[in-house]
């Protein structure tokens, strides 16, 4: 095939797009693919898009890296587990050491229910008096006790969470369990996101014949309750990054950062992606173009040759939020080692959405001086944390962290990381919308393959899932294409 490999690129080189390029780059090589030339561009001057780990500034701490963003994945779900092992990560991966987490609520932390799915307790008995607010019937904790099935029909397709979980428990446990713990996954109302993409168990469960607690019940007690739940290399999830870029410079793929993307143009059976680089730039061409950015960048790319799908893209709200990580001195603050932090719901009044006590939870963050604490703030509805600089934002969190962790002295390093409009939200319905978005492109703009959190959601997972999709895609589209 010597002289006939094709060119893809991969536009952004976040954990998706360094996905796609190693499957690409792994298939082609094993060849299971066309022969084909990889190449990732990156607008930043750095690789691993979210995923980033770095030392604080104190010196206590002698560089110790801690993630400035995420921080784990899910292990019940293969792709990114997969992903390690195949990298050689296996060996590194850990599991966090506190596994219980606590909610604030009506000003006090109390613990998350266990056990529990998406915040909904399984054994109401087991329930905290304070978490679920006054019950002076007992209607909440009976209702909790039963099996669950939907006091009103469920739309046929997808629905809202808030419209199963409400039907199946009531407003309650709702409002004050599980919109804390589902919204901050991806800083969402979860009143206003799809079930089918953020809780797909909890859609199947609440129409089952079981009911949606009979059906979780009967899954609680076929899986493993000690099993680890999330995972992480020990160096922290920047060096799932690393990895893969070792891996592809390995392979010959040019990953090249510093190069934004700008415009994407049509050249026959190809596409020139135009650069946005000092003293101007080639396009670069290729037969087909994965776009392994947020939604609201891809909206501008394809909007001139699908502007069905580019509309569409642009109106796909994100949540902008920022992950902020303290350091103090033992001295002055102490944690329950067994926690590994606590949630905030929206009622509260306070900024913080979350605070993860990152030394409970993190062995090898367990640092004898040090307590790191990393806090997040901002929600789709709440948008006071871009409205305050860094020094007013680290104020009203310390003030949070004073009302809820008693802590007063100041912190040791503060290290605030900003991520504005990093987190897609997820429409009721939104398989078909995407669905709606894949025929447009098809239609307008073949060989435009678009990848990211869009897909299956925003966890790492789901990222690599869809990096593994985007890139069986790309390499459809070329082997395709006449020599
Ligand atoms: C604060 C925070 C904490 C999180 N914690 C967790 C967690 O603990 N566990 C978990 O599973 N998930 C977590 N997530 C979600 C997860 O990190 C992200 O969904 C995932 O990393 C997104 O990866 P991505 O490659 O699709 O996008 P990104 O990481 O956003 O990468 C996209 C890349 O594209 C580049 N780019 C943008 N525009 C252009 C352009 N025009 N040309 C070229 N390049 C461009 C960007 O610079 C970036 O590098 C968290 C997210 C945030 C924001």
């Amino acid at each position: 095939m010597a002289g006939t490999a094709r060119r893809i690129l991969v536009v952004g080189a976040g954990i998706t797009g360094l996905t796609t390029a190693h499957r690409l780059a792994t298939d082609s090589q094993a060849g299971n693919a066309p022969d084909i030339e990889v190449t990732v561009l990156e607008a930043s001057d750095r690789v691993g898009g979210t995923l980033r780990t770095g030392p604080l500034d104190d010196p206590v701490l002698d560089g110790l890296g801690v993630d400035a963003g995420a921080d784990a994945f899910l292990r019940r779900v293969p792709w990114a587990l997969d992903l390690c092992d195949e990298l050689g990560l296996g060996d590194e991966l850990v599991s966090p050491t506190a596994r219980r987490a606590s909610l604030w609520l009506d000003d006090a932390l109390r613990p998350m229910p266990n056990p529990n799915v998406l915040g909904i307790p399984l054994d109401p008995d087991a329930v905290d008096a304070g978490l679920l607010g006054p019950d002076p019937d007992g209607s909440t904790r009976a209702r909790l006790a039963g099996d669950g099935r939907p006091d009103r029909e469920l739309p046929d397709g997808d629905a809202s969470v808030g419209a199963v979980v409400r039907a199946c428990v009531g407003d309650r446990p709702f409002e004050r369990l599980v919109d804390p713990l589902l919204g901050g996954v991806n800083a969402g109302r979860a009143d206003d996101l799809s079930c089918a993409v953020m809780a797909p168990q909890l859609l199947a469960a609440a129409r089952s014949e079981d009911g949606l607690l009979g059906a979780l019940r009967r899954a609680g007690t076929a899986g493993d309750p000690t099993a680890p739940v999330f995972a992480a290399p020990a160096g922290g999830m920047g060096r799932l990054g690393e990895a893969l870029v070792d891996r592809l410079a390995g392979a010959g793929v040019t990953v090249a950062t510093g190069n934004p993307v700008t415009q994407l143009e049509r050249d026959g059976n190809a596409w020139l992606a135009h650069v946005d680089r000092a003293g101007g730039s080639t396009p670069f061409r290729a037969e087909a173009v994965v776009l392994a950015v947020p939604a609201h960048v891809a909206a501008d790319l394809v909007a001139p040759h699908a502007p069905e799908a580019g509309r569409s893209l642009a109106g796909w709200r994100h949540a902008s939020v920022v992950l902020t990580t303290f350091a103090y001195d033992r001295a002055d603050l102490v944690v329950d080692p067994d926690q590994s932090g606590f949630l905030v719901g929206r009622t509260e009044g306070l900024l913080m959405t979350a605070c993860s006590f990152a030394g409970s939870k993190w062995a090898h963050l367990d640092h004898p001086d040090r307590v790191l604490l990393r806090v997040s703030c901002g929600r789709i509805d709440d948008h006071r944390p871009a409205e305050l600089d860094d020094e007013g934002l680290v104020a009203e969190l310390r003030a949070d962290l004073a009302t809820t962790l008693g802590v007063e002295a100041p912190p040791t390093a503060v290290r605030v990381g900003r991520y504005d409009r990093s987190l897609v939200q997820f429409p009721v319905g939104h398989f078909d919308r995407l669905a709606a978005i894949d025929k447009a492109l098809a239609d307008g703009a073949p060989g435009l393959v678009l990848a990211g959190a869009i897909r299956h959601g925003v966890g790492i997972p789901a990222c690599v899932r869809s990096g593994n999709e985007a890139a069986a895609l790309a390499a459809a589209r070329v082997a395709g294409l006449p020599c």
